[in-house]
């Protein structure tokens, strides 16, 4: 399996995990909610997870514009 990480902004590719001894707990799932389990990973048929998360570019830009958070592609 492989997981891979892209930002769920502005869908840049942030990398990907390959391996098949990836557990949960080292990818630090188990602090998250359910809800937030569901918002950010998705798991494909395929038997990769991809993992939302935000880049460095629409971090800092969400750090200065906050209400961006409100909207779903705020850089395009
Ligand atoms: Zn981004």
């Amino acid at each position: 399996m492989a997981v891979n990480y892209i930002c769920r902004h502005c869908k840049t590719n942030m990398g990907s995990i390959e391996g098949s001894l990836i557990t949960e707990q080292q990818l630090g799932f188990h602090f998250l909610t359910p809800d937030e389990r569901s918002d950010i990973i998705t798991y494909e048929s395929n038997g990769d997870v991809t993992v939302k998360v935000a880049c460095d570019y629409c971090n800092e830009a969400l750090n200065s514009n906050p209400e961006l958070m409100l909207v779903n592609n705020p850089l395009q």
